[in-house]
Parts: structure tokens; sequence; C-alpha cells
């Protein structure tokens, strides 16, 4: 079961994406609140319009090696 810590911070998350959010899809930036059903199935199978920046790697390198740390501790 996940921390409480982590599930208040998807729980505070979904809202600004869900209904905030513009959409990563490449080629189409819409609010994620007006796509159908379909539409989301669609963007959820497109490749994304982003990419990992290396800060952005480094940054999950340290996440995955925390998160290690934590499981492995004696
Ligand atoms: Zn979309």
């Amino acid at each position: 079961m996940p921390k409480l810590r982590a599930r208040l911070v998807g729980i505070w998350h979904w809202p600004g994406y869900r209904l905030f959010g513009r959409c990563w899809a490449e080629g189409c930036g819409r609010l994620m609140i007006l796509h159908s059903p379909w539409a989301l199935y669609i963007c959820e199978r497109t490749p994304l319009g982003i990419s990992v920046t290396p800060e952005g790697e480094a940054r999950y390198q340290a996440m995955v090696i925390e998160q290690a740390e934590d499981d492995f501790a004696a």
C-alpha cells in the first residue's frame, strides 16, 4: 500500500490535471475536460508532444535511488 503522503499528492493533483490541464498528446493541446471518452482513448495512444529534459531525467534517477534505499533499508 502506498504511503499516505503519496496518495494525498495524487488526490491533490488529479483535479489540476483532469479539469484544468492541457493534453500532452502530439498535435492536441486541448483542455483534458473537453475530451470525449473516445478522444481520450485516441490521445492516450498518441506519442507525447513533450520530452524529458536531462534535468528531469537526473531528478527521476535520484527519486529511483531514494525509493530503492527506502525499500531495502535494513
Ligand atoms: Zn488530447
